[in-house]
């Protein structure tokens, strides 16, 4: 019997993994203006940059955002080999912090301030603006001494990316949680009201009263505003010091021109924080509203000390850059397409080809952005190419020029072409660019 030819398996094929963002590279331009506004702003405010690993200890996690939080109970991944565990980073600050410690950075001159960026992990539901791989940038002052005018300036670092990134109407909430002085007194008042009302409130709130009371002001199930609205607000219960240090804070940020606008009920999701917390939102409303925070920060007094070092106080903020990234995206003041090619190199017979790519590094060496497409052979195909990507000047490079040390320049809309010596071709591609 004849044999059948064995039937072709179609080859399996791969998809991302859900909830992981990757950056494209029509959308590189973008991301490559929020990261030099960044970099601008460290390098102005003396931010120098340190990188963490991304695979840490998960108790690093539990000590520094607290155990009770969600990204500790339900977010973070794990990261096995066959002996140890690890998890992926969900946030940068307790790394930073670990770093701190473990380089003797206390010894350096206080406060030392330091920027990242980098890929954090949450195993969160994914949709829009909420990724399970995200990058952030953070900046965090660490050391020296508690005064309210580090807090103006980590949020002036932070305006000042925000409005050289053209997010102009970008609005900063802000809210002092309190210290170790008043914070139970006022955990007792949420507490004592909460209690009395936890028929009323969803079932993760009702958890939280024991549990985490601060965070039930961060809810956002609408069965729990009714409820939220009527609680007894945090900053009517800060002690004199924390108070102080508040009111310090908002006269620095009037001094320095940085909006900003209180909300009594912002905590944050994490637990290193005391005094002062803050967070970034596109548009007027609050999160929930109009859209998720594109960033966030405060103060953490105790952390360095919690991670194991003397007390010492600190702070910072991260920037969630699919976020900033989305917001200029739609705004589409950001890089659109890119730099667009606006010379379009055409080769004609082998010779030529040879020499091809020699007048291309010619080219980027002068900063001229130049199409090619180097694999089709067929003038009619290149010149199509061009015609389809909407560049009109071509570069026209067959046997002849490589003999004679020339190019033609032709212009593809009005058909005009001239033969320049290569010398010159530079010089007569620059004069045309900026006459277009
Ligand atoms: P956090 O570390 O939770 O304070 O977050 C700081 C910022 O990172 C937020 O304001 C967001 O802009 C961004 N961010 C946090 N979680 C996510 C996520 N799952 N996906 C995208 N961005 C996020």
């Amino acid at each position: 019997m004849e044999e059948k030819p064995a039937k072709r398996q179609k080859p399996p094929t791969f998809q991302s993994v859900t909830g992981i963002y990757e950056i494209l590279p029509e959308e590189a331009p973008i991301w490559e203006k929020a990261y030099s506004a960044v970099k601008n702003a460290a390098q102005f405010y003396d931010f120098k940059r340190m990188e963490t690993g991304i695979i840490e200890n998960a108790d690093l996690f539990a000590r520094a955002v607290g155990e009770d939080t969600d990204i500790v109970t339900k977010q973070m991944f794990f990261v096995r080999s066959r002996t140890h565990q690890w998890v992926l980073r969900p946030e940068g600050t307790a790394p930073i912090v670990r770093a701190y410690l473990q380089y003797g950075m206390s010894a350096w001159l206080q406060p030392v301030k330091l920027y990242y960026f980098g890929p954090m992990f949450r195993h969160e539901k994914p949709q829009a603006g909420r990724y399970r791989q995200m990058q952030q940038t953070g900046f965090e002052v660490l050391g020296g001494e508690p005064d309210a005018i580090f807090d103006a300036q980590v949020m002036l670092v932070a305006f000042r990316i925000l409005r050289d990134l053209g997010i102009k109407e970008a609005v900063t909430e802000v809210n002092s949680i309190g210290c170790r002085v008043c914070q139970p007194n006022i955990k007792r008042k949420l507490v004592a009201y909460y209690r009395t009302k936890a028929s009323k409130v969803c079932a993760d709130c009702r958890a939280r009263i024991n549990r985490n009371p601060f965070r039930l002001l961060d809810c956002k199930r609408e069965e729990c505003q009714e409820v939220k609205a009527g609680a007894p607000t945090i900053l009517d219960s800060l002690c004199s010091g924390c108070k102080a240090h508040f009111r310090n804070l908002l006269e620095h940020l009037d001094e320095l021109k940085v909006p900003y606008r209180l909300n009594n009920s912002l905590v944050r999701g994490l637990d290193y924080y005391n005094r002062t917390v803050f967070e970034f939102f596109a548009a007027e409303a609050g999160e929930g509203k109009a859209g998720l925070a594109i960033g966030g920060g405060g103060r953490y007094d105790y952390l360095i000390e919690a991670l194991g070092g003397r007390p010492a106080p600190g702070l910072g903020f991260a920037f969630g850059l699919e976020r900033l990234v989305g917001i200029i995206k739609d705004r589409k003041n950001g890089g659109g397409r890119g730099r667009r090619q606006q010379v379009f190199f055409i080769h004609v017979g082998e010779v030529a080809k040879k020499k091809s790519l020699g007048i291309l590094e010619m080219l980027r060496k002068e900063n001229i952005p130049v199409a090619a497409s180097l694999g089709k052979d067929e003038l009619g195909r290149q010149i199509a190419l061009a015609d389809k990507e909407g560049i009109e000047i071509v570069l026209i490079f067959g046997q002849k020029e490589v003999y004679e040390d020339s190019i033609i320049v032709k212009n593809l809309k009005t058909g005009i072409q001239e033969t320049v010596p290569i010398r010159k071709m530079v010089e007569e591609i620059k004069r045309r660019i900026k006459n277009e």
